[in-house]
């Protein structure tokens, strides 16, 4: 998943050149026998892929992508099957497909293949050397997103291997640019621009969803069917200053501030869309007593306000029920001894699919009030909720109960962004569902020491193979 904010560097820098890179080698890959297991494998490409850098600053997805598609190859795939993509330097993709019988419309399997940058002083090992101590695989990329990227690769070389005979195209697309959010070298918008009908699919897979382990033992899947859209505003209050020993009435800090308790204070509506009602409802017999009456109220619809009350203040729930902004960022002054001749916040908001955004920007307006100037800094592109299909649910679902009995699947809607908002936009429907179980406070995504267990890790790419083949092999 990303971070909200990518440097301008990207945006200001001209990129004319479109590349379709076929031939060139990729980087020396450890040479898989025949007689190596699946497993074997498998633990061959993640570390590859990971050990292959592929941050903003210095990395190339190119070349991660063009040992992915000599993986492929190895194992059989024509070389027309999968090309590498590169609109920009380094910021290269895959793309390609596992041909089925057409009898069905395709399968899109997407991940991000870049990662968020690490810096080797602040990790305890480091962080593009895949390292397993105790049983955890530490390196960056160890969850987001390389695992779900060569659990795909793995699982269309397993499936070739076996001589599986799908009937619908697999699509993979292993892309760019995701953590810098609407970069223009981000692959997944950019293949929907450049190659829509070659990533055209009935529905994708990608990331979004997780397993959540609770004290070591796993509690629920999590499969992300929709996601918040990113907003980002600055608020702006400005003066002619004065000597702070003469100090003046019009002062721009405390204008700024005024705006930002009212801010504080505001509320946007509650609204319970289908996945988080889905959500409160199926998570609600996990819940410890008093909480799961709550949960049931929201799961019921128009929930009463001291329940809306009470859930708002659990942590991550509040994203749920309604569209939020929150001030993250404030800079004013220029002097110790000067009133502030400018005082400026930057509010961040994450608004529900289906909000109208024209009204956030309204209520920030009023809330701002006159002596604020509001100014729209990103907006990201909205997108519906994907619909919970059922002939995809039922597979989740009897997968997912074998291979952890008990643990209920529980749709939910993101509450930080990823690529499947390009897709959903685009009317492809998405979802976030992996089988990899983590602690959520534990994972160091998007932070330090980036982790996942070992048998966690190897659980979540069986799924994965299981999930493809089984949706390629409907009728
Ligand atoms: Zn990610």
């Amino acid at each position: 998943m990303q971070a909200a904010n990518w440097p301008k560097t990207i945006q200001q820098r001209e990129f004319h050149h479109v590349r379709t890179v076929l031939l060139r080698r990729p980087p020396a890959a450890p040479a898989a026998s025949a007689a190596d297991s699946e497993v074997d494998t498998f633990k061959s490409i993640y570390k590859q892929l990971i050990e292959i850098n592929t941050t903003d600053s210095v990395g190339s997805t190119t070349e991660a992508s063009q040992a992915m598609r000599q993986r492929l190859l190895d194992v059989g795939f024509a070389p027309g099957d999968f090309e590498v993509i590169e609109p920009y330097p380094r910021k290269g993709n895959l793309l390609g497909r596992y041909k089925g019988t057409g009898l069905k419309k395709p399968l899109l399997l997407l991940a991000h293949i870049d990662v968020v940058e690490a810096r080797r002083e602040d990790w305890k090992t480091d962080p593009f050397k895949l390292q397993e101590v105790d049983g955890r695989n530490i390196a960056r990329g160890a969850i987001d997103d390389k695992a779900m990227a060569a659990s795909y690769v793995s699982a269309l070389a397993q499936l070739r291997r076996e001589g599986f005979k799908p009937n619908r195209d697999m699509v993979l697309a292993l892309t760019a640019d995701e953590e810098l959010g609407d970069s223009p070298a981000n692959g997944a918008s950019w293949l929907l621009k450049n190659r829509r009908q070659d990533v055209d699919a009935e529905f994708g897979i990608n990331e979004g969803g997780r397993g959540e382990l609770k004290n070591g033992k796993p509690h629920a899947h999590v499969m992300q069917i929709g996601e918040k859209t990113f907003l980002q505003y600055q608020f702006e209050a400005t003066g002619p200053g004065a000597h702070s020993a003469r100090p003046t009435p019009a002062n721009t800090i405390y204008d700024l501030a005024e705006a930002l308790v009212r801010l504080r204070q505001y509320r946007f509506p509650v609204d319970i869309n289908p996945a988080a009602r889905t959500y409160f409802e199926r998570s609600a017999p996990m819940q410890a007593e008093d909480v799961r009456a709550d949960f049931l109220a929201v799961a019921g619809g128009n929930p009463p306000a001291d329940v809306v009350e009470r859930l708002s203040n659990r942590g991550p729930i509040i994203g749920l029920l309604r569209t939020t902004c929150v001030a993250t960022m404030v800079q004013a002054g220029h002097a110790v001894t000067a009133q502030a001749q400018s005082a400026k916040a930057t509010i961040n908001c994450r608004a529900l699919p289906g909000q109208d955004l024209e009204f956030v920007e309204q209520k920030l307006r009023e809330i701002a009030g006159p002596k604020v100037k509001v100014t729209q800094q990103v907006r990201e592109e909205p997108a519906p909720g994907s619909p919970l299909k059922p002939e995809l649910m039922q597979v989740v679902e009897s997968i997912s109960g074998s291979m952890w009995p008990g643990v209920p699947v529980v749709p939910t809607m993101g509450v930080s962004t990823t690529d499947s908002r390009h897709f959903r936009a685009a009317g492809i429907p998405m979802y976030g569902v992996s089988g990899l179980f983590v602690d959520p406070d534990k994972t160091g995504v998007h932070a330090l020491d980036e982790n996942i267990g070992v048998a966690e890790l190897l659980k979540g790419r069986e799924f994965m193979y299981q999930l493809i083949k089984r949706l390629a092999s409907q009728s």
